[in-house]
């Protein structure tokens, strides 16, 4: 890290990527109807302010609020093939990537970057639900192999924040394929002795929920998120059943051992850090560390910097044993190797 990396660039960045401000300054809470003003949700973290509901908080939003001064690089991912099936629905595939990609300014489903939070490194990929419901198609793919990489090359940890409505329907059996892929690429993290801690928000179902979504040392979700392979209407008309209350929701799995902490967004970057600190063998973070970057970071897409960030992070101790797993439940999960 350092001046340039830490400070131009995401002022670079923050002035190109800038988006204009959204028409509509008013969003209705789809749990209890209040109406938000958009900066007010924005400051905190698309919560609402009135019900606490956890509402969709796109990749970029939620790094600027995780990272230290807001501050991140992003990691490369490899471009896969595009429309290798010449998929077409009511839509040509192309033309809904071309879509989705205006509607959000993202490339893909998937954001991979890395930096320090509260001073301690890690990498960390979040899945955008905003563009095709988050749907893992080759670039997900890619792009947790890609962070899988980075973090064994820098010894760092991995967190990941799972979204998606499953696989990519337009890419056929090669989405299907990246449930394997990326079973490999967090094999590769379990291998090396480095943390991989998922963070499930609302909705991860499918193919996601079938593979790297489930496989984390560390299962976290957020409040409410809804969790699951199949959802709860395809089970009702399947076994003509009315459901109990809460099913699939985070806080009946965590009842139920599926998971290991439910966790309001508020409070994920502290409880990441201590994770994360306890896992690498690292002492605990200082008090000073923790504040999250600045309030306003989270309120506008782009990563703007508050100052960068000094002084060298301590570096995470080399060869520390594999983490003792969290739960009995990693003795349920697939074994890795295909
Ligand atoms: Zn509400």
């Amino acid at each position: 890290m350092n001046w340039i990396s830490n400070y131009v660039r995401p002022k670079i960045n923050s002035l190109f990527s800038r988006r204009e401000v959204p028409e509509n300054l008013w969003t209705k809470c789809p749990e209890c109807g209040t109406m938000l003003f958009h900066r007010e949700l924005a400051d905190n973290l698309n919560v609402c302010t009135s019900c606490d509901h956890h509402m969709g908080i796109t990749p970029r939003a939620r790094f600027a609020a995780l990272f230290d001064g807001g501050i991140f690089t992003e990691v490369k991912v490899p471009e896969p093939l595009i429309d290798p099936l010449q998929f077409r629905d009511q839509k040509k595939y192309p033309d809904r990537m071309r879509a989705a990609q205006k509607a959000t300014g993202e490339k893909e489903a998937m954001l991979v970057a890395e930096g320090e939070i509260a001073r301690t490194p890690m990498v960390v990929a979040a899945q955008d639900f905003s563009f095709m419901a988050g749907s893992m198609g080759m670039y997900v793919g890619n792009a947790i192999i890609a962070a899988a990489q980075r973090a064994v090359e820098m010894k760092r940890p991995l967190v990941l924040f799972s979204a998606a409505g499953g696989a990519r329907m337009q890419e056929g059996i090669l989405s299907l394929m990246q449930m394997p892929r990326t079973t490999v690429a967090v094999q590769m993290l379990k291998e090396a002795g480095l943390p991989y801690v998922v963070v499930l928000t609302h909705p991860t179902t499918g193919g996601v929920t079938a593979s790297y979504a489930m496989l984390g040392d560390v299962q976290i979700a957020e409040p409410n998120a809804l969790i699951c392979f199949a959802g709860p209407r395809v089970i009702e008309q399947t076994i003509r059943e009315t459901l109990p209350e809460g099913f699939q929701r985070a806080e009946y799995l965590l009842d139920h051992g599926m998971l290991d902490r439910v966790t309001h967004r508020k409070k994920l970057r502290e409880e990441l850090v201590t994770v994360l600190r306890l896992l690498m063998r690292q002492p605990p973070a200082v008090a000073g560390d923790l504040p999250a970057p600045r309030p306003e970071a989270a309120a506008s897409a782009p990563a703007a910097p508050a100052e960068p960030v000094a002084g060298p992070a301590p570096a995470p101790e080399k060869g520390a044993p594999a983490p003792e797993k969290a739960a009995p439940k990693a003795a349920a999960k697939p074994a890795a190797k295909p």
